[in-house]
């Protein structure tokens, strides 16, 4: 944990952005909650989802916040591993002859494991585990940290995570560390894209992957209407209500609609030197999964 130093924000962009987490941080998961209507919880599912994350991954998670996809991301929730016992009864059982193929064929629904089985027999916990993995939530406001901090020990999530005080356009962190590094919601809060992007590419192995969620540019026009009416007229309004903060949440809605739409961030990370780069669009568009690759 290093919340030892301060990073202090230079641009205007840059301190607005630090107030309005720093107002927010103690009710910032509630908050996203009831603007999202849960649904930025599948969201951040079908990350890890695309991501299908390999035992012994290291993840640098930036702009991570209260850490909602490194908690995803840990083997607890997201990695199974057979147990060896499971491997090498598959193997014993791999039939010879002609003759025991058909009996097994014959038999096969019998042999077919329930689920209990399947629970009993596979491990969610680290000791199959080749290599541990591990996450780093870097977040430039330690008082979002600080709530994820709080928020892991509760839950008992603690190992493997760290938590760094540190801004995406500057990381403090060696070159080649991380195998993947995600940006989920927070790029469009970053004053220079183009050098969070750097950074990303910077810190990457090669071959690690870039990923980012962020609110994109809805297609549907039916559904456009209704995500503008209810951004602009309802969502200051829960910022109001909820966390006596209408201006914060004002802002958050202004910095998503100046935000680059699909193609257009599809190029600045290419830009930027990653390969492979793709988007996926979720809940029509409404948030966008960019990937690329570092070769
Ligand atoms: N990733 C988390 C999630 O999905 O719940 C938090 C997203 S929150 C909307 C945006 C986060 O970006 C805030 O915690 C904020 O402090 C952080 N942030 C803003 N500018 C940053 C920067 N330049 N470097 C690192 N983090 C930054």
């Amino acid at each position: 944990t290093h919340f030892g130093f301060e990073t202090v924000p230079e641009t205007e962009k840059a301190k607005r952005v630090y107030k309005v987490f720093e107002n927010v941080a103690q009710k910032y998961d509630i908050m996203n909650d009831a603007m999202s209507l849960g649904v930025h919880r599948l969201w951040k599912d079908m990350l890890l989802h695309v991501m299908h994350p390999q035992p012994g991954v290291q993840l640098l998670d930036v702009a991570g916040g209260t850490g909602d996809i490194a908690f995803r991301f840990l083997p607890g929730r997201s990695t199974f591993v057979p147990r060896k016992s499971l491997r090498q009864k598959r193997r014993a059982v791999t039939p010879r002859s002609q003759e025991e193929r058909q009996k097994r064929r014959a038999t096969r629904s019998m042999q077919t494991p329930s689920w209990q089985d399947i629970a009993n027999n596979y491990s969610t916990d680290d000791e199959d585990l080749p290599q541990e993995s591990k996450a780093v939530v870097c977040d430039i406001n330690k008082e979002m940290l600080k709530v994820g901090k709080q928020k892991a020990d509760s839950m008992g999530m603690s190992a493997g995570l760290s938590w760094v005080v540190g801004d995406a356009e500057e990381l403090p962190f060696d070159d080649d560390q991380f195998d993947i590094y995600t940006v989920a919601f927070g790029i469009r809060n970053v004053t220079h894209i183009d050098q969070a992007l750097q950074e990303a590419l910077r810190v990457l192995k090669p071959g690690g992957r870039f990923m980012c969620l962020e609110f994109s540019k809805v297609t549907n026009p039916v559904l456009a209407r209704l995500y503008d009416a209810y951004s602009f007229q309802i969502i200051p309004v829960l910022g109001e209500v909820i966390a006596g903060d209408w201006k914060s949440y004002q802002y958050l809605v202004e910095s998503i609609r100046k935000f680059p739409d699909q193609e257009e961030f599809k190029r600045m990370i290419e830009d930027a030197g990653f390969y492979c780069v793709q988007y996926y669009n979720l809940t029509g568009g409404v948030v966008a999964l960019h990937s690329g690759f570092k070769l």
